[in-house]
C-alpha cells in the first residue's frame, strides 16, 4: 500500500499554559512512501514524529493537509478503519490476558462482514505468532515474558488484522542493547516478509540506518532530506543531517574558502571551485582523514583508540567547533602514539561546506 502524505501539519495550543501561544509540531509534511517499503522516521526528540505517525494512525487529526493510503484520501477516517498495526515503546499488553489472549484480542472486536470464526482467529492469532517467533509462548502472561518477548506479542498483535500499513512508535527503546539490535533485525524481517509498507519512528540514527529503505531527517517539524541512508550519509543537504548521522559524529570545524582554497587555520586542506571566497563550517567524516608525514591538516595529538580493525585517533586543533578532532584508520597504519603532533590529507568526498550563516551545504566541487 503506497502512503502519502501532503502539506501535513499539525499545530498544538503550547503546553506551557503561562506561556501560551502554538507550538507547530509538524509544519508541511510531504512524503511519499512507497508500496512495501520501511521509512525510518528519524530526529531528536520533539521534533515531531510521533505526532506525524498518530496523524497516518487517525489518532491525531491534522491541523491541515492530506493522507492518502493507495489511492483513498484517509484524512477524516477513524483509526478503526484506516487498516493500520501499531506499535509503541511501552509494549501496552493487557496484563491479565495471555499472550494468546491479547494477539486475539484485535479479532474478536471484528464486526460485520469483516467478522471471523472461531477456528479463522485461533489460525491468524498462531500465524502471527510464528512470525514473530513466540508460538511457544501462547499460554504465558506478559510478566512471565522478557521485554524483547513482550514487544515481539505487540508486534504479533498488530500484524494479526493484517494491516495496510505498520506504524511503530520507538518499538526497541524499552530493550537492552544486544535485544535491541536482535529485535530491529526481525522486525526487518518480518516487514520483508509480510510486505507491509511500515513506518518506523526513531531518535536512534544508527537504527533507523542499519533497516530502512529510506530515511526521513526531521527538526523542530519540518523535514530536513528523505532519501537512502548511505546517499543521505554521504550528500547531507545541512549541517543539522551531517551532525545526526554517524557514529563516531562528524567533525565539525571552522575555516575558509580563499583563492580556490579551502583553509582551516594557516593549511590548505583541499582545492575547491564552483563557490566565491567565504567564511565556512567543514564537515569532515571521521573516516575521512588518511594519515601522512607532511599531510595538509596539522592537529595536536591527544590519545590513540585501538578498537581492533580500526583505531580512532583523537586530536585537537584551534579550528574545530568540537572538544577534539576523532578520525577513524585502519589499524595498519602504525602511529607512534608518544608524538606531540600529527598531519592528515583529506579525503574530499568525505568533507562538506556549509554556509557559516544558514548551515546549508555549499554545493561545490572540493578536489
Ligand atoms: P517526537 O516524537 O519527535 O519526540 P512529538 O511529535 O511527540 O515529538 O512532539 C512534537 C512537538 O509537539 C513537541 O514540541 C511536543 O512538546 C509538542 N506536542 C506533542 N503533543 C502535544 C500535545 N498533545 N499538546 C501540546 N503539545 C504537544
Ligand atoms: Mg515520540
Amino acid at each position: 500500500m503506497k502512503v502519502v502524505l501532503q502539506n501535513l501539519t499539525k499545530v498544538f495550543p503550547s503546553r506551557d499554559k503561562k506561556a501560551g501561544g502554538e507550538v507547530v509540531a509538524v509544519n508541511d509534511f510531504n512524503l511519499e512512501i512507497p508500496d512495501g517499503k520501511l521509512i525510518g522516521l528519524l530526529g531528536p526528540s520533539g521534533c515531531g514524529k510521533s505526532t506525524t505517525l498518530y496523524m497516518i494512525s487517525g489518532l491525531q487529526k491534522p491541523t491541515a493537509g492530506k493522507i492518502f493510503f493507495g489511492e483513498d484520501d484517509v484524512t477524516e477516517l477513524s483509526t478503526e478503519n484506516r487498516g493500520i498495526g501499531l506499535v509503541f515503546q511501552n509494549y501496552a499488553l493487557y496484563p491479565h490476558m495471555t499472550v494468546k489472549q491479547n494477539i486475539l484480542f484485535p479479532l474478536q472486536n471484528l464486526k460485520g462482514s469483516d467478522k471471523l470464526s472461531k477456528e479463522e482467529m485461533q489460525e491468524r492469532a498462531y500465524n502471527a505468532a510464528k512470525l514473530v517467533q513466540i508460538d511457544e509462548l501462547m499460554d504465558r502472561k506478559p510478566n512471565e515474558l522478557s521485554g524483547g518477548q513482550q514487544q515481539r506479542v505487540a508486534i504479533a498483535r498488530a500484524l494479526v488484522k493484517m494491516p495496510r500499513v505498520l506504524l511503530l512508535d520507538e518499538p526497541l527503546s524499552n530493550l537492552d542493547a544486544r535485544l535491541r539490535l536482535q529485535t530491529r533485525e526481525e522486525i526487518r524481517r518480518i516487514q520483508k516478509e509480510t510486505g507491509i509498507t511500515t513506518v518506523f519512528v526513531t531518535h536512534d540514527q544508527e537504527e533507523a540506518m542499519s533497516i530502512s529503505d529510506m530515511i526521513v531527517v526531521m527538526k523542530l517539524g519540518v523535514v530536513q532530506q528523505t532519501g537512502k541512508p548511505q546517499d543521505v550519509y554521504d550528500d547531507p543537504t545541512n549541517l543539522f543531517v551531517a551532525k545526526f548521522l554517524g557514529t563516531p559524529p562528524i567533525n565539525v570545524l571552522e575555516g575558509k574558502i580563499q583563492g580556490g582554497k579551502v583553509y582551516i587555520g594557516q593549511d590548505a586542506v583541499l582545492e575547491v571551485s564552483g563557490t566565491g571566497d567565504q567564511d565556512v563550517i567543514i564537515g569532515i567524516r571521521p573516516e575521512g582523514f588518511e594519515l601522512a608525514e607532511n599531510g595538509a591538516l596539522h592537529c595536536q595529538l591527544s590519545n590513540v583508540e585501538v578498537m581492533g580493525r580500526d583505531v580512532s585517533i583523537v586530536a585537537t586543533n584551534p579550528a574545530s567547533l568540537n572538544p577534539v578532532i576523532r578520525s577513524i584508520i585502519n589499524a595498519d597504519n602504525k602511529l607512534d602514539v608518544s608524538r606531540e603532533t600529527v598531519s592528515y590529507n583529506l579525503k574530499p568526498h568525505k568533507v562538506f561546506l556549509f554556509n557559516k550563516e544558514t548551515e546549508e551545504r555549499i554545493r561545490c566541487e572540493v578536489k
